[in-house]
């Protein structure tokens, strides 16, 4: 299979070509050249196997082919299990069982496997950058620790990521960066973008990127809920639908594709914090980025959805049938703390605050009388946001093995300004 850009203006790619290059020549993102048809899938398979018969249209006659399902095993070693909540036909998909407790654990791991097996027979190291608000960094960090071939250079804004999530940022060492710059996350966005365009440094240095945008982190999204949905389907007769919280559209978008690959997915809605891009396009406005707002739900903290372009993509550039297709809801933070303290106090149920916006979401289609069994895409484990769950709560959150094992480990990042020679002078050194 080739993958073209959603501006039809580069030339195609390969998918390990589309995986290294992140973003496409022309400022568009990879998409396949054609939608692979439905696949014939097994419930039962564990994620890794569910995950390389979903895949594999999509590796067909791409050097990585023959690796897929050592990729897949080597990405997918932990669970995500579909489990009930405290209200009927309700359930939660778990995806914070992976190392730094957050579902991007999924698409960093399979990014790092592919990229390591891309850059086998290159001769100098790859530096991948990450500008982060703090999931994000984390997740590839972890991801890409001690991958022969492959550095890592994470800068995130000094003082304004969690102190849990410094930690986690600054815990690995080896062939981990930690920059930590003075100034905000735009800051630490542009020096990167600087970098990844200054050809000059490329020659010295290759770089990559590892954000959202990246096939090898949006495909493998499909596995945790075709896994979910096939066995639902198995033990129970009955379609899944989802609500997935959302900020840049990756989590969603490998949920609306696995559903047109042949995934037994019902309906999909979308949850949002405070920035409403994307509810407002979906009743009826025009698609008008706008700047993020800071909301409880940091990681959903975004104004410019990078993967709306694929998910106009998929539907032909037809707006009206893309509305057709999805809700989007917007969720405040007086309703996120709301809805965190009552489903505590009246289902002993934790939720961090972006799976909070995808509860009250469901909250909403019960009350408007939504039939059918649903599951909430449990995003981060509510020990990742401890200063905003545990008031509400008043207790504290038991931290998961995985994050407690990062967090007891010496962290170290090096303070720079937000300046481009700071930068540059780091990549070279
Ligand atoms: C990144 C993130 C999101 C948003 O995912 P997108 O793929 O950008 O839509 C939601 N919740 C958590 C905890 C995240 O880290």
């Amino acid at each position: 299979m080739n993958f073209i850009s959603t501006r039809n203006t580069a030339p195609a790619a390969t998918l390990s070509q589309a995986i290294a290059a992140g973003l496409a020549p022309d400022g568009g993102l990879y998409v396949p050249d054609v939608l692979p048809a439905p696949r014939e899938l097994v419930a039962g398979d564990d994620i890794a196997s569910t995950a390389a018969t979903l895949l594999a249209p999509f590796f067909a006659g791409d050097a990585l082919a023959g690796e897929l399902a050592a990729i897949c095993r080597e990405a997918f070693d932990f669970p995500a299990p579909l489990r009930p909540l405290g209200t009927p036909d309700d359930h939660v998909l778990e995806l914070f069982h992976g190392p730094t407790a957050a579902f991007k654990d999924f698409g960093a791991r399979f990014l790092a496997a592919s990229m390591a097996r891309v850059r086998r027979n290159e001769r100098a190291p790859l530096t991948i950058l990450v500008a982060t608000s703090g999931d994000t960094g984390a997740a590839v960090a972890a991801a890409f620790h001690r991958q022969p071939g492959l550095r890592v250079v994470v800068l995130y804004p000094d003082g304004r990521v969690s102190p849990r999530q410094a930690h986690q940022l600054g815990c690995f060492g080896d062939n981990i960066v930690a920059l930590r710059v003075a100034g905000s996350f735009d800051d630490c966005q542009a020096l990167v973008k600087r970098a990844l365009n200054d050809a000059e440094l490329q020659a010295q240095a290759p770089l990559s990127s590892a954000n959202s945008i990246s096939l090898g982190r949006l495909l493998p999204q499909m596995s945790y809920y075709a896994h979910a949905a096939l066995r639902h389907r198995a033990a129970t007769g009955r379609t899944l639908n989802l609500v997935v919280p959302t900020g840049n559209l990756g989590n969603a978008l490998a949920a609306i594709l696995a559903r047109a690959l042949g995934v037994p997915l019902g309906r999909i809605a979308l949850a949002t914090n405070a920035n409403r891009v994307l509810p407002d396009f979906f009743a009826g406005g025009a698609y008008t980025p706008a700047a993020s707002v800071a909301t409880l739900a940091n990681a959903m903290d975004v104004g410019a959805p990078s993967n709306f372009e694929r998910l106009r993509w998929l539907y032909s550039g037809d707006d009206v049938a893309l509305r057709a297709a999805f809700t989007a809801s917007e969720v405040d933070d007086a309703t996120i703390r709301e809805v965190i303290a009552r489903r505590y106090r009246d289902h002993g149920e934790v939720h961090c605050p972006h799976t909070a916006t995808a509860v009250k979401v469901l909250e909403d289609l019960r009350a408007q009388g939504g039939e059918g069994d649903w599951a909430v895409a449990a995003t981060a484990h509510p020990a990742k946001f401890e200063s905003v769950v545990e008031p509400l709560i008043g207790r504290a959150v038991e931290v998961p093995p995985a994050l407690a094992d990062l967090l007891s480990r010496p962290a170290h990042a090096d303070p720079i300004p937000a300046d481009y020679d700071a930068l540059r002078e780091r990549v070279l050194s």
